[in-house]
């Protein structure tokens, strides 16, 4: 059970294989510190793990601990890139800062092996690929046109016709599908663990149970607080993303907090497994509302999606996953499901995550749209250069001022309503 979380979306998986988590004892009274960050999920952690690799104090302040938001409930696939192609990145971006974008995040997969295989991280990463098995026609289109435009860069990505696609998921439910082999899958609490201890092994300073209340300007500085004490630090970085809230209130307004969900059987017999992704691919498909499905080391089969905000609503999206995994694996039909669980992801209005100067001595990233896994590792790469020194133009995705979204507090019924029309869109093209 996640600790601290609703009854009803906390039976994780993750949590009840995971690895032990180290204890970092809550903060208590006066501390003094170059950079804090705030949040320790993968953004906050690999900030902390990068500083503290170049020999900067650096503190780290979490509500719970280490891995307690999405980055330990996640679907744990690496899914390098962004949610755009490269050409419209470019467009969007301009051809300097849309290369470094697109350099950046495809590299992400790249940079979380490089950390793993550093650091000894004990979390099962496999870089054998990440399959996106594709709907309809429209999909079929566009998966193509990912291929073309990522290939021109040399990714080694590639299209699967409809056999080499059902012989790769072991399902005939798609009718093609892309395999980027850049990208993988991970067990993402050990590997939010396995950071923060990283972080700590090079001499990070980090604290779980330290809920920060306030950030307030203090000379050149800021003074941190949290129930039990106060940190004075030079910078600050933010990295609190779906679960951003009191203490940067403007900033929890630029982003929405969508629910996803997964559920999880237990370890499947043999002949199942040898059935269902074969080769141990993890796969997200084409939808608009994307499923996404994979094995665990053990061989319990996880599908995850979109859930909702209330406890029934959540009830009923669990329900529709478990028809959903027997629709593509109809050998699931009558499997017993132990596990169903869920967090939030932050979704912006322009699906592009987001770096934002929150003042002149605090930066904060967020906004992976379901996406975090690499790109989180990789954003917190570049607010650790930033607070290092490095000036913000020269990072490699660019600075954007805060635009709170109008009418924020109607997010929810917003909400009910995109994930209605992208339902049937889905269904209907
Ligand atoms: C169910 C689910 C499935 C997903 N599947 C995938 C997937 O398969 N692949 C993928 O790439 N991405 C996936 N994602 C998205 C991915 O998990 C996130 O993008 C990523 O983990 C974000 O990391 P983060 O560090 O920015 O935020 P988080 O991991 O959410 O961390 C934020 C932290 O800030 C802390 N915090 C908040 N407020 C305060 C405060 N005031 N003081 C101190 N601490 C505070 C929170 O406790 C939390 O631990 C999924 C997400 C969910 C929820």
């Amino acid at each position: 059970m996640i600790a601290n979380e609703i009854p009803g979306i906390a039976n994780s998986v993750w949590t009840a294989t995971a690895n032990p988590t180290p204890d970092f004892p809550a903060l208590r009274g006066r501390a003094e510190t170059d950079v804090a960050v705030i949040g320790g999920g993968y953004t906050g952690l690999s900030a902390a793990l990068h500083l503290a690799e170049r020999g900067v104090s650096v503190t780290l302040l979490e509500s719970e601990t280490p891995g307690w938001g999405a980055s330990g409930r996640n679907g744990g696939q690496v899914n390098p890139g962004l949610k755009e192609d490269p050409d419209t990145v470019r467009v969007r971006f301009g051809v300097e800062m849309g290369e470094r974008m697109i350099a950046m995040s495809g590299a992400s997969g790249d940079l979380v092996a490089d950390l793993v295989r550093r650091h000894g991280i004990d979390c099962g990463f496999a870089q054998k690929g990440w399959v996106q098995p594709i709907h309809d026609d429209a999909a079929m289109k566009t998966v193509s046109e990912r291929v073309a435009q990522w290939t021109r860069r040399d990714a080694p990505m590639r299209l699967l016709s409809r056999d080499e696609a059902a012989d790769i998921l072991g399902s005939t439910a798609y009718q093609g599908a892309m395999i980027d082999e850049r990208g993988g899958k991970l067990h993402p609490l050990n590997y939010a663990i396995g950071l923060a201890r990283a972080a700590r092994d090079a001499g990070a300073v980090l604290h779980s149970h330290s809920r920060v209340s306030e950030i307030r300007r203090d000379g050149a500085g800021s003074t941190i607080v949290t129930a039990e004490g106060q940190l004075s630090a030079r910078r600050v970085l933010v990295c609190t993303n779906a679960y951003t809230g009191d203490p940067t209130p403007r900033l929890a307004r630029t982003q929405v907090p969508v629910r996803s969900i997964q559920v999880a059987t237990d370890p499947l017999g043999d002949d199942l497994r040898r059935s269902i992704l074969p080769r141990g691919h993890s796969a997200s498909d084409s939808r608009r509302l994307l499923l996404y499905f994979r094995f665990d080391d053990e061989g319990r089969f996880l599908i995850g999606g979109r859930g909702d905000y209330s406890e029934r609503g959540v009830e009923r999206q669990f329900a529709a996953l478990r028809r959903a995994a027997a629709v593509i694996y109809p050998q699931l039909a009558d499997i017993e499901w132990r596990y169903a669980w869920g967090g939030f992801v932050s979704i912006t209005t322009d699906h592009y995550p987001h770096l934002h100067r929150l003042s002149d001595n605090a930066m904060t990233a967020l906004g992976y749209m379901g996406r975090g896994v690499a790109m989180a590792t990789a954003m917190g790469r570049e607010l650790a250069d930033w607070a290092a020194g490095t000036p913000a133009e020269e990072l490699n995705f660019p600075v954007t001022p805060m635009r709170p979204i109008p009418f924020h507090f109607l997010r929810k019924p917003a909400v009910a309503a995109a994930v209605t029309w992208a339902r049937f869109r889905d269904v209907w093209g």
